[in-house]
């Protein structure tokens, strides 16, 4: 786990919001994982999109949105920085960019062609389930730049 973001010029005051208990919890858990699939499905569980205040409406392309990041602390969505995150679960940017260029989420469910044993596999269904509680607790929203007939969230 390598240091948190400063404290000093983070405006989100994270150290204040996640203690190091908290902090080192959500590392462990991370990295217990052990499967590429799953923690790419947990990273993109603990992203939301930001939506711009403005909309530049006669761009070609719409603007990517940009990405806020949570944790679970106390059984609250609590939003950190950016450098909190990586710094927290050690992990790059690569692997967060990596994530987002990934935006449907199905694809990371698929099975990596890796052998998996049973043990392992009831393992990752336990951590499908706790990925899917951590997803519930995100507000939902309806999905930007699909049909109006679409039920996507
Ligand atoms: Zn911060």
């Amino acid at each position: 786990m390598k240091p948190p973001c400063s404290d000093t010029t983070c405006r989100l005051k994270c150290i204040e919001k996640v203690s190091h208990d908290q902090r080192f919890q959500s590392f462990e858990k991370f990295w217990n994982i052990g499967d590429l699939d799953l923690q790419r499905a947990y990273i993109h569980s603990c992203m939301t999109d930001i939506t711009p205040r403005y909309k530049y409406t006669n761009a070609e392309q719409p603007r990517k949105p940009n990405k806020a990041f949570h944790f679970i602390v106390n059984e609250k969505l609590t939003r950190i920085c950016k450098t909190f995150f990586m710094r927290t679960l050690d992990i790059s940017d690569r692997f967060i960019r990596t994530v987002k260029n990934n935006r449907d989420a199905h694809s990371f469910t698929k099975p990596d062609g890796r052998g998996k044993h049973n043990h392992h596999k009831d393992i990752a269904l336990k951590l499908v389930e706790d990925i899917k509680n951590h997803i519930n607790w995100i507000p939902r929203m309806e999905a930007h730049y699909v049909r109006s007939d679409s039920s996507r969230e």
